[in-house]
């Protein structure tokens, strides 16, 4: 029987002086991997390590604050002598996260840290842990036309398939990344590839990724996206269709016709209904794709990284004829891409040919106008994980009851004091935007799984009534004083962090106060 460390509170049993001596190992059972680990060494997560024979956290516990002076962002131990004020405590100042909080895995003991405080006078409790997540995975928004792969096509980092492309939204292509299939029912090579994927774009930091038959891409939270080498700027305005509709009473006046290349809807003014409520007249163009209603075309080039999300980088290649019974020699065309990073300017000739000739001023100031209505592209990465298993019994002893509060919107759910969105139906399934959480608020275990906080807030009297471990419950001065419930494998350190001034305070949110 290996050495055990005292983090799952069985000390006498599997922590025994002679145990130590003959090992010099200490074993740490925070996740099933149970690492034996040496003095002065850290475990395979590199969240524990054995400092002289006790196994400590490593890393801090982040508490938030809603306001941080400069100096005040540095760790601090968990000390019973801390001379500090314990007037933001009691001022509903404070939040503590679950980032680097620790607990066991499956959760066999009540939650490290369970708090109260008052909040507008009722007394509130926060159950705060870190969660184990072998279900969890990534949503992750592009914001760009650029073909980055087909629907359903694998997403590959360092070989390894860690996702898929899946449905475009509205000026973004969006990846399903991770996931427990991934995780955990490929190769080893595949899982842990996929866990340092995961843990890497939940941390902040840039992942490059290739698209079987599409794209190579860097991506990273908050930033722009790198599609095949060249950073993406901006985000389309709307669709063709879109964009005809938004700009055509600017267009009214200054050109015969405009075409605005779309992979998805490409948009021709004059038959649109934008042109026909100013009575522009036909101009006789004849648009290779399918017609889906008047002025709105599918598929009228392949996709790519070129004019509009298409592969295309001549527009007139996407003009199958012009109307010689229609059109007119001096007819002025102009083309232009949803963003107006491409636009060009044609007048037809006596053939009805288009020649293309230099951008009028008055029509460029148009096409600026387009750009500057784009937002800048980004990247989105939202976490999604399951929290609806073991991780219930370090809040209450009945779980159903913790699953059914939250339906009921008596509890608050937070990943790092951010706020997460619980998905209806069954279990507790949350969905978290990366950025607004602390930086490096993810870890990950080797088994393999994804290491990500949570924390749930309410009124005293509903996690009473849910079955919670009140005899856990400690004020938030008391465990910024001692630390978590349990001493060994726990933080000994915690930072301050300045709330997200964005996010709303996890404590005090209606019906939670009732
Ligand atoms: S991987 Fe980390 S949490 Fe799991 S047993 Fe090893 S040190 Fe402990």
């Amino acid at each position: 029987m290996p050495e055990h460390t005292k983090t799952d509170g069985l000390p006498e049993r599997y922590n025994s002086s002679a145990d130590k001596a003959a090992t010099g190992k200490i074993a740490c059972n925070a996740c099933p991997v149970l690492c034996l680990i040496s003095d002065g060494r850290s475990g395979a997560c590199d969240r524990y390590a054995n400092r002289g024979g006790n196994l400590i956290r490593v890393d801090p516990v982040i508490f938030l604050r809603r306001t941080l002076k400069d100096d005040e962002s540095r760790l601090v131990p968990f000390s019973a002598d801390q001379a500090w004020s314990d007037e933001p405590v009691n001022n509903n100042e404070v939040f503590v996260t679950g980032v680097g909080s620790s607990t066991t895995y499956p959760d066999y003991k009540p939650a490290p840290f369970i708090v109260s405080s008052q909040v507008a006078g009722v007394d509130m409790v926060t159950v705060v842990t870190e969660g184990i997540f072998s279900y969890c995975s990534l949503k992750v928004k592009i914001d760009t036309d650029r073909f980055l792969g087909a629907e359903q096509a694998n997403v590959r980092c360092k070989g390894e398939v860690v996702g898929h492309v899946t449905t475009a939204e509205y000026g973004s292509q969006m990846l399903s990344l991770g996931g427990v299939h991934h995780l955990t029912g490929g190769s080893k090579k595949e899982g842990r590839t996929t866990m340092e994927m995961m843990l890497a774009l939940g941390n902040k930091q840039a992942v490059e990724l290739t698209i079987d038959g599409g794209s190579q891409i860097v991506i990273q939270a908050g930033k722009a996206p790198v599609v095949n080498g060249v950073e993406e700027k901006r985000m389309r305005v709307g669709c063709g269709s879109a964009a005809i509709g938004i700009f055509a009473q600017q267009f009214d006046g200054l050109a015969d016709e405009v075409v605005v290349v779309d992979d998805h809807i490409t948009g021709v003014l004059t038959e649109h209904q934008a042109g026909r409520c100013l009575d522009m007249r036909p101009s006789g163009i004849q648009m290779n794709g399918r017609k889906s209603t008047p002025g709105r075309y599918f598929q009228v080039a392949n996709p790519g990284t070129g004019w509009g999300g298409t592969d295309i980088s001549d527009p007139l290649s996407i003009i199958e004829a012009w109307d010689a019974a229609t059109a007119w020699p001096g007819l002025r065309l102009l083309m232009t891409s949803t963003t107006g990073e491409h636009a060009s300017w044609f007048v037809l000739d006596d053939a009805l040919k288009p020649i293309e000739q230099a951008m009028p001023p008055e029509v460029q100031t148009v096409i600026d106008r387009i750009g500057e209505n784009c937002e800048p592209s980004l990247c989105t990465v939202l976490f999604l994980g399951g929290a609806g298993g073991s991780l219930r019994a370090g809040v209450t002893d009945n779980p159903v009851l913790l699953t059914r509060a939250i339906k009921d919107a008596l509890v608050n759910v937070t990943c790092g004091g951010a706020p997460a969105y619980v998905w209806p139906g069954g279990g507790i399934t949350v969905m978290v935007d990366v950025m607004r959480m602390p930086d490096n608020s993810f870890g990950t275990v080797p088994t393999p799984a994804i290491v990500a906080p949570i924390e749930f807030s309410m009124s005293l009297g509903n996690y009473r009534a849910l079955g919670g471990h009140m005899a856990h419950v400690r004020t938030l001065s008391e465990a910024l004083r001692s630390g978590a419930w349990h001493n060994d494998g726990a933080p000994t350190n915690f930072q301050w962090q300045a709330a997200q001034p964005t996010n709303a305070w996890p404590l005090g949110t209606p019906p939670m106060l009732g």
